[in-house]
């Protein structure tokens, strides 16, 4: 019965969207047979018609592939067939295609979004398309939120997600050949033995060494976040994307869903991947020697081959609606892990509490008394 009413919002919702004032006579992804809007339907990885339920495939879908690094800093390839929106409640700012206008803010559920003038930035070459649909999404949140230990009874009796829209976030991956020039000194510990007034003691001495060599390392795939829309201790606690299954971008997958503005431009981002690599690195080259004390470490890598590839992941954002408050939860469009926050009950918390203090006083009582 909830799960009924749930599409039907949804359906209304998109029908708001694509249908509003702003989009009349205009005519793009149409449906073949009635003439209808199309969107796109994760659980067949078609577009269909939200009238008569054609289905039609996605044309000429192939793998995206990786560009060179030198493009992606110079760049001027601009995402010209969508729209950015910023919610004035929020902050939140999401890309829509053109020609949808969204009626909610995905992130804080408030009608109160406005199209801006800003550019939506480079255009992705790879997505992977959601693979589950909203109604599973929605059974997720809700299995899950019914499993919280410390989320008041009658929430969990009568659990609400509202608000699901399906976003895709922003990421860079990286590739990169790498030579790696190294020097420093180690220390490894012994032990010696000394005789002190007739007896033997032992005490432990360092002996420190240079060392000194190259170390190549090939890195596939290291990805980056390249938006702060969705916490990343969020995202990180709902991976992985499968970003080596991206298939090249098409506005089709956009329609119906949004996706989120990126604020960390692509050198932001491959900073930051550099770090990752030359940590990565360090540990490769310790990993060689036998050693107890690091001293020192210095290296000087040269990387070869850049490549980057901009992609979408998709997330579905939703809301717990509990006594008026609304309580974000994410879960991933692909393989449906989830992550967010739920009320939490003051009474249960303290119930536990309260056990653990007893459970302390009672050891207490045992060590004193037995
Ligand atoms: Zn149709
Ligand atoms: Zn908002």
């Amino acid at each position: 019965m909830k799960k009924a009413k749930l599409d039907d919002n949804i359906d209304e919702k998109i029908e708001e969207k694509l249908y509003s004032d702003d989009n009349i006579g205009v005519t793009v992804f149409k449906c073949q047979n009635c003439g209808g809007e199309t969107i796109f339907e994760p659980n067949s990885q078609k577009m269909k018609c939200l009238y008569c339920g054609s289905m039609f495939d996605i044309n000429n879908l192939s793998v995206a592939k990786e560009r060179d690094l030198d493009e992606l800093l110079k760049s001027g390839n601009v995402w010209d067939e969508t729209e950015v929106y910023q919610c004035k409640t929020c902050g939140a700012k999401e890309i829509l295609s053109k020609q949808e206008v969204s009626v909610k803010c995905s992130f804080c559920g408030t009608n109160n979004i406005i199209k801006t003038d800003e550019i939506p930035g480079i255009k992705p070459q790879g997505v992977t398309p959601f693979k589950l649909d909203k109604i599973k999404a929605n059974e997720i949140a809700i299995k899950w939120a019914r499993k919280k230990l410390y989320a008041p009874r009658n929430f969990k009796k009568s659990v609400k997600a509202e608000n699901i829209y399906g976003i895709y976030n922003p990421v860079f991956t990286f590739d990169s050949q790498t030579i790696t020039w190294y020097r420093g000194v180690l220390g490894k510990n012994y032990v010696k033995y000394r005789v002190v007034n007739g007896k033997r003691v032992a005490h432990t001495e360092t002996r420190y060494f240079n060392i000194n060599g190259s170390q190549d390392m090939l890195f596939d795939d290291l990805i980056v976040q390249s938006s702060t829309s969705i916490p990343s201790e969020i995202i990180k606690s709902i991976e992985p994307f499968p970003t080596k299954n991206a298939v090249a971008y098409k506005t089709e997958f956009l329609r119906g869903y949004s996706a989120t503005t990126y604020n960390k431009s692509g050198e932001e981002c491959w900073n930051e991947c550099k770090i990752a690599m030359k940590e990565r690195i360090e540990r490769a080259i310790l990993k060689r020697y036998d050693y107890d004390i690091k001293v020192s470490l210095s290296i000087d890598t040269k990387y070869l081959n850049e490549q980057y590839k901009f992609i979408l992941v998709p997330i579905y954002v939703g809301h717990y609606n509990y006594k008026e408050k609304l309580y974000n939860f994410y879960v991933n469009g692909y393989n449906g892990r989830i992550g967010g926050k739920t009320p939490v009950s003051k009474l249960k918390v303290s119930f536990t509490v309260l056990l653990v203090l007893l459970l302390i006083a009672g050891v207490i009582f045992m060590l004193m008394y037995f």
